[in-house]
């Protein structure tokens, strides 16, 4: 019998050491937005395990329909047969789905899967090969998708060279256009059109890309939503050059946002839009959706796995929708997306913490807070002349809040914390970490 002391060490000497792993502690149980450890420590968590468990941790609907599946057939492989979960998830889905043209739906078990089916369906449906991704993207790390993320050289260093003919566009954003925080949005949008319209008079004919890749807000990049303006450019740029225009939702869809998909609103059509994250609370599941007719320019045997659209993650995805469905989720993301903005605007306008914070960003409980540190001129702007920054904050400001009790994660790029916690906090929670939250950049300050 080990102790947990000698179990994390086992951890540390037999498990891989490129996950980046951030804690050794084991955990043990999981209740809502509360982490219990073999130890018996409790934490906050504001991760949602990388904004998956948005129903908050073991909801009780989805593991009782786990159960139950787990009791009638817990594998059945998608290409021999098909079951009842598979074919209810794709009932409840349809009818949220952005778009009236999405009509079939693919299922894989993880975000990345999803992305290469993605990449596959364009290139086979329009024969051509090149594809559009932007700065700061992130679309996974198996090699196909690892080639469209462009938010940290660590995601393909020593490991490529990956898929050839990828373009990257600047998004969007100040820091990918070299601009400062304060720029107007209208700007930026007219920049990134700019730079867009470059890529393809500059560095590939239109005629050879199959699709454009986005996340409408980007996550690992920094959570940063995409100007409406912008998505609407790239689908009139894609319709006239017969491209697809591929949304990826892994991370946005399932109320994250405050819409069932980030695009929900935004009478945008997707050819291909993914998902994963959410759409399971926890079960390894992801899809592609697109029309039927494009779906079917896959030919037979192209596509499939032994895994994928597991019944038992699907009947877990058929409970999500249900609970998603009586509308409580969607109040509650607007009611906390409001008390986050209004507790880190606070720290914004403080003239403690203030100096510290160029940028509080996001949508619904997809949040950010982008710190000026030494590291980074551009974030300077508006600052007293001689002010001292620290070096990072961010993984400081992390560190502190853990040793307070919650989690919470950075992103890849640039200095930035951001927030994702369960869709299901309650203002007591919120409030919580944001006190929390609070302390630690004070102490950062000091
Ligand atoms: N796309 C986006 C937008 C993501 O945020 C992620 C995961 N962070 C992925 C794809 C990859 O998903 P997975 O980790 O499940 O492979």
């Amino acid at each position: 019998v080990r102790t947990n002391a000698e179990w994390e060490q086992f951890g540390r000497d037999h498990t891989c050491r490129g996950l980046g792993r951030l804690y050794d502690e084991v955990v043990v149980k999981g209740n809502g937005l509360t982490l219990t450890t073999a130890d018996g420590k409790e934490y906050l968590d504001f991760t949602a395990g990388i904004g998956v468990t948005n129903l908050g941790h073991s909801h009780p609907a989805v593991t009782a329909a786990a159960q139950e599946q787990v009791g009638n057939i817990v594998h059945m492989q998608c290409s021999i047969f098909q079951n009842p979960a598979y074919l209810q998830l794709i009932d409840r889905l349809l009818p949220v789905l952005p778009d009236k043209s999405l009509d079939a739906i693919y299922f894989w078990n993880s975000g990345t899967e999803a992305v290469e089916a993605a990449i596959k369906l364009a290139r086979a449906s329009t024969g051509r090969h090149a594809i559009v991704t932007f700065q700061g993207a992130y679309h996974g790390r198996t090699a196909g998708s690892a080639s469209l993320t462009r938010s940290k050289p660590v995601y393909s260093k020593k490991t490529g060279p990956h898929m050839p003919g990828v373009f990257v566009a600047p998004y969007p954003y100040w820091h990918s256009l070299g601009l400062p925080p304060s720029t107007p949005e209208d700007v930026l949008v007219d920049a990134a059109i700019h730079q867009l319209d470059l890529v393809f008079r500059q560095q590939v004919a239109p005629l050879d890309v199959g699709a454009i890749f986005i996340e409408p807000v980007q996550g690992e990049g920094g959570y940063i939503p995409c100007p409406p303006r912008f998505l609407h450019h790239l689908r009139s740029l894609c319709d006239q050059h017969g491209i697809l225009l591929v949304l990826d939702e892994v991370q946005t869809g399932f109320y994250r946002t405050g819409s069932y998909f980030a695009i929900s609103d935004l009478g945008l059509r997707p050819d291909i839009m993914t998902f994963a994250k959410g759409v399971a609370n926890g079960f390894p599941l992801s899809g592609i959706a697109s029309s039927k007719a494009l779906m079917d320019k896959f030919e037979p045997g192209t596509m499939g796995g032994t895994y994928a659209g597991n019944p038992v993650a699907c009947a877990a995805g058929v409970a999500v929708q249900d609970v998603l469905a009586t509308g409580e989720v969607k109040a509650n993301v607007a009611a906390r997306s409001e008390q986050i903005f209004n507790a880190l605007r606070a720290l914004q306008a403080s003239p403690k913490t203030g100096h510290l914070i160029a940028d509080v960003r996001g949508k619904g409980l997809m949040v950010a807070v982008e710190f000026r540190s030494n590291t980074d001129k551009l974030t300077h702007e508006g600052l007293a002349p001689g002010t001292a920054l620290p070096q990072k904050i961010g993984p400081r400001v992390q560190t502190k809040c853990k040793e307070k009790g919650v989690i919470i994660l950075t992103t890849s790029c640039f200095d930035t914390i951001r927030f994702i916690p369960a869709l299901i906090v309650s203002e007591e929670e919120m409030s919580r970490a944001m006190n929390v939250f609070g302390e630690a950049l004070n102490e950062v300050a000091l």
